[in-house]
Formats: C-alpha cells, sequence, structure tokens
C-alpha cells in the first residue's frame, strides 16, 4: 500500500491510480484534478492530454508539457476549494495550489480550474492563475 501523491491520504490503488488506467470514470472535478496532479507527477502525458477539451487544449503540446514536468520536483498538492456538485452540474470549479521545486526554488502554482462534465465524463477545460 502507498499512499497516493495527490495527498488525500487514500491508498493509490483506490485513488487517482484507478481513473489514470481507465478502470473508472472520475465521478467529479476534484477526483479528476487530483489525478492530472497525479499524472503530472508521474510524467505521464498521455491522461493529461485526454483529460482536456476546449481552450485547454489551444497551445498545448505534449512534447514541452513531458519536458516541463520533467524537470520538476513535485511537492504537494493543496485544494483550497471544490465548488459542490449536484447530478445536473456540468460545470464545476476547483481552486488549489501546486507546490514544487524548480531549478532548487520552491515555486506555487495557483489556479482556478474550470471543469466541464462532456457525456458522464470529467474535462479540464479552462485555467486561471491567481497571483
Ligand atoms: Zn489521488
Amino acid at each position: 500500500m502507498s499512499t497516493c501523491v495527490c495527498g488525500s491520504a487514500k491508498d493509490s490503488a483506490q485513488c487517482c491510480a484507478k481513473y489514470i488506467h481507465g478502470e473508472r470514470v472520475a465521478p467529479d472535478a476534484e477526483s479528476l484534478m487530483r489525478s492530472r496532479y497525479t499524472a503530472y507527477v508521474q510524467a505521464n502525458i498521455a491522461y493529461i492530454a485526454k483529460t482536456m477539451r476546449g481552450p485547454a487544449l489551444v497551445g498545448f503540446d505534449p512534447h514541452s508539457a513531458a519536458e516541463w514536468t520533467k524537470q520538476i520536483k513535485w511537492l504537494r498538492l493543496e485544494v483550497l476549494n471544490a465548488s459542490t456538485i449536484t447530478p445536473t452540474d456540468n460545470t464545476a470549479y476547483v481552486e488549489f495550489i501546486a507546490h514544487y521545486l524548480f531549478q532548487g526554488r520552491r515555486e506555487k502554482l495557483h489556479e482556478v480550474s474550470e471543469f466541464h462534465r462532456i457525456d458522464g465524463c470529467w474535462y479540464y477545460v479552462d485555467g486561471l492563475i491567481k497571483e
């Protein structure tokens, strides 16, 4: 048993791994967001690309995303706020801070991400960088 890197305190097999391996569909935007963080830690850009739609894909280059995440030591994910989902909501927002080391410096990415549910699956569609 190993604790999931997304910080959920769950076993990784019971957390992001089942979404990344395609065994389950992420039930809400926060789960999808956490699994995307875990995929970045693993440099699994195929999963990152697969979970994006619309504006998020504009300017997204899988090769540079892979190079970028390989230069980063991801430290932890802090989910600040995740909007409440009702079964009829197809848009959700998750605010998070991802802490990482880049070239020996502590950095953070503070973002409000927008997710849409399309045909029962959540996708990352846009992000607003804070501060
Ligand atoms: Zn997880």
